[in-house]
């Protein structure tokens, strides 16, 4: 499979997770299993949906173009041992991690310089997993490029490895905001992730900055 065909693949994977984890937010199944009642109404409407088609072009623009524009310089030809290609997937995503982490923390809330920006963000106090769309395309644009240069950084890397990164970036983020701890292993490591977050968007104040696991969070004091 050519690697635009995947990210196209995992692209469509990401809308129909969206779309699923709204649907069991609002149905039945979900009673005792959601972290918080929405009750947010700033985040519906025109202004919503324009915000959300803006980031979805930018980052899929973004996503296109710099990764199949680098080709080898990412995915290599070669094929990698497992453990190999497991390794990479592991450098990617905790250099992203700890990239997103810092640009979050500092970028986005000690400093004022992006702070406006990233209020477009957590005007949703009580986020679903559509509202990972409500970002401002500045911020859009940073978290694209971290990946990109995590990418740039440890690449080339196994085909396989790439598709692993590919999915968690693509998934992760939707995840965080879904409002769902269904409290089963594994369901409830990702409700762990979801409350983290949900907990980040009760203030500006908070901690909780990293988007793909606690580590960074952890390490720096600042798991809330
Ligand atoms: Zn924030
Ligand atoms: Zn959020």
């Amino acid at each position: 499979m050519s690697t635009a065909t995947f990210m196209t693949l995992a692209l469509l994977s990401s809308g129909v997770l969206m779309t699923a984890l709204m649907v069991i937010y609002h149905s039945k199944i979900s009673k005792g299993a959601r972290i918080h009642e929405r009750k947010n109404p700033l985040l519906t409407g025109k202004r919503f949906y324009k915000m959300a088609a803006y980031n979805t072009v930018l980052s899929i623009a973004m996503l296109y173009v710099g990764i199949l524009g680098m080709g080898e310089r990412y995915i290599s030809p070669d094929p990698s041992p497992w453990w190999v290609a497991m390794l990479q997937v592991g450098l990617v995503l905790g250099l992203y991690d700890f990239f997103y982490y810092f640009a979050h923390r500092y970028l986005y809330h000690e400093w004022t310089i992006l702070r406006k920006v990233h209020a477009v963000h957590h005007s949703g106090k009580y986020p679903t997993a559509v509202d990972s769309l409500y970002i401002h395309p500045i911020e859009t644009f940073i978290g694209v490029f971290l990946l990109l240069v995590s990418l740039w950084i440890v690449g080339p890397i196994d085909v396989s490895a790439f598709h692993w990164v590919f999915i968690a970036y693509t998934h992760m983020n939707i995840i965080n905001h879904c409002a769902l701890d269904f409290h089963v292993f594994p369901l409830n490591v990702f409700g762990f992730l979801a409350r983290k977050h949900d907990r980040h968007h009760d203030s500006m104040k908070v901690g909780n900055y990293a988007t793909i696991s606690p580590l960074p969070d952890l390490i720096f004091g600042t798991l809330d």
